[in-house]
């Protein structure tokens, strides 16, 4: 078997003295889309900051198990190298947009620590206007102005602007009406033919599992269920706790 892109083996990680994940494995092929489910404070979103190597106190402090990239452990990396070397970009749930910055701003910023040449950013910034024309139409408006949809396209125009191949995604759904989220979720789909890799942690297990290739389902800091999302889809437990019946 080849070695996944990513891998979490056994992770543990505490929160102060509050252990928040307890031994959480799961793995991410190269182009794949993976799903983390799970209810309110199941620790999706504590998983992927631990992905990120987000520092204290934003990030929970592993203390036991691994994050391996392409099989070497990074553990203990910055951020920033994340971003700029591993080419892992985190959507934080919330956006964390610059809102006094014009979208064009927002967009510069993000390629900032890439290290490959302007003709791939240039390509980039192709890629997200045309992806998400309301940006190139919003290109000179300052970020608070623009809506809850308009916002989630900036954070993932950021994220490709980064130059980013692996794109965490934490709740992409979150406060979009269906019509955009419905087109968020194409936009993202297309990315991922184009050979993005997609982690995804939502609470709507119904969209995600049907955009997924696979799943794995979280329950206060462990994972009780994976597979296929056909599988899951199917799974009695699955069905009665998260996808309504
Ligand atoms: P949600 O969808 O509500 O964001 P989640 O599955 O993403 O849920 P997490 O946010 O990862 O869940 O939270 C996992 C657990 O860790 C919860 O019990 C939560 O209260 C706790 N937790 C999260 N952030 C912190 C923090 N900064 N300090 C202390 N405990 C935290």
């Amino acid at each position: 078997m080849t070695t996944p892109l990513l891998e979490v083996e056994n992770l543990y990680v505490k929160y102060g003295n509050i252990e928040a994940l307890h031994g959480i494995s799961f793995t991410v092929g190269e182009g794949e889309i993976v799903t983390l489910i799970g209810a309110n404070g199941a620790g999706k979103s504590t998983t992927l900051m631990s992905i990120a190597q987000l520092p204290p106190p934003e990030a929970p402090k592993v203390i036991k198990g691994d994050i391996r990239f392409k099989g070497r452990s990074i553990l203990g990396m910055s951020a920033d190298k994340v971003v700029s070397d591993l080419h892992m970009a985190l959507v934080p749930e919330g956006r964390h947009i610059f809102g006094n910055l014009t979208v064009e701003e927002n967009l510069k910023i993000a390629t900032y620590s890439r290290k490959d040449g302007q003709a791939e950013i240039d390509r980039d910034y192709k890629r997200v206007y045309t992806l998400f024309p309301r940006l190139d139409e919003r290109k000179k408006q300052r970020s608070e102005s623009l809506s809850g949809g308009e916002q989630q396209m900036l954070a993932v125009g950021r994220a490709i602007l980064s130059g980013c191949r692996v794109i965490m995604l934490d709740e992409p759904s979150m406060g979009l009406a269906p019509l955009l989220m419905y087109d968020m979720f194409r936009t993202l789909r297309e990315l991922n033919e184009e050979g993005m890799t997609i982690l995804l942690i939502e609470q709507n297990a119904n969209l995600a599992l049907k955009f997924a290739h696979r799943g794995y389902v979280i329950d206060t800091g462990e994972i009780v269920a994976q597979g296929s999302s056909a599988e899951l889809m199917e799974n009695p437990e699955v069905k009665k706790a998260y996808l309504g019946g």
